[in-house]
């Protein structure tokens, strides 16, 4: 799915072009994906309605269209967001099913969110009624906001009795870890995707605490940099997902996938031991890695995190 870096980067995207202008049409390939919370039909419902805002909340996107009204969108694993030239309806082809919502502007690009999987949903509800909405009714604590303080993180780690990749994928607890993150912040955090949250030492907990932090906050400014269309997962400056087999920047340890739960999760072996006892401080941390990528870099040079060809992802995770 495109995750929260890549989320705040669209809303931002889309509020520039969009934000403000009237809808004058809006049109879906597949009415399954469509869920109407409102007695309204669709597309009447929408049209002539002015997106007042885009705005991300967790793993969803919100579209706040004017009087008490929004279309809330849960992309799920490969929905994505494009904005294309408006098309004269005559020289417009038949919707593919693959279109799960179409909104024309006045005096503005077509914004189309497409999901190929059809997994995702897209909600139009009245703003009194959006709390409903599945998982985003339930959303835990918002990883960006001033809330997740140390202590919020701490009340809820201390219930859980899960490994530790599926408690960070657990929107109703963190709002939101999609696959890619929840194996970036386990290799910045040094510990095994397998680990049990309830084995986890204090250290390890103020690590993990601390790469969320660290994490989530570098993508988002690594992915305004670059600046691509919403339609582009950048995800080639990542250091564990989508490289296994390929050696670890850090230590030059093969990166390894293994089955948890169910997803996927690629991590470090030697970055990421199975069992961990973390003594030392976080900073600690990061000077002991620092000194193991030195003394590898004598033995052979690992290659640098910019080095990697360009990759650029449309689907998949
Ligand atoms: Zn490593």
């Amino acid at each position: 799915m495109p995750e929260l870096p890549d989320l705040v980067h669209v809303a931002e995207v889309l509020n520039g072009a969009l934000g403000g202008k009237t809808i004058t049409g809006a049109r879906t390939g597949d009415p399954t994906v469509l869920r109407l919370m409102v007695r309204d039909p669709f597309p009447a419902v929408l049209v002539g309605r002015r997106l007042e805002r885009v705005e991300r909340r967790g793993h969803f996107l919100r579209f706040d269209v004017g009087p008490g009204m929004v279309v809330v969108i849960n992309a799920m694993l490969v929905g994505r967001y494009k904005l294309l030239a408006p098309m004269p309806e005559a020289h417009r082809k038949k919707d593919p099913t693959a279109l799960g919502l179409a909104l024309s502007f006045q005096d503005a690009p077509e914004l189309q969110y497409l999901d190929e999987k059809r997994m995702g949903k897209v909600y139009v509800a009245r703003v009194e009624d959006e709390g409903q909405i599945p998982v985003y009714g339930e959303l835990g604590v918002d990883l960006l906001s001033p809330a997740f303080t140390r202590e919020t993180f701490a009340k809820i780690f201390a219930r859980r009795r899960d490994q530790v990749r599926p408690f960070l994928m657990d929107k109703k607890a963190l709002a939101s870890i999609g696959n890619a993150y929840a194996d970036e912040i386990l290799f910045a955090a040094g510990i095994h995707p397998k680990t049990f949250c309830k084995k986890l030492e204090p250290a390890a907990v103020d690590a993990l605490y601390e790469a969320i932090r660290r994490v989530l906050p570098e993508a988002v400014d690594e992915i305004r940099r670059r600046n691509e269309p919403p339609e582009v997962k950048v995800r080639d400056f990542l250091k564990v997902r989508g490289r296994d087999g390929k050696p670890c920047l850090v230590c030059g340890t093969t990166i390894r996938a293994v089955r948890v739960g169910d997803g996927d999760a690629c991590f470090c072996p030697t970055c990421q031991p199975e069992t961990r006892k973390l003594f030392v401080s976080w900073s600690g941390l990061e000077a002991a890695r620092a000194q193991a990528a030195a003394s590898n870099t004598k033995k052979s040079r690992p290659r640098s995190p910019r080095s990697t060809s360009r990759r650029r992802e449309t689907s998949g995770s």
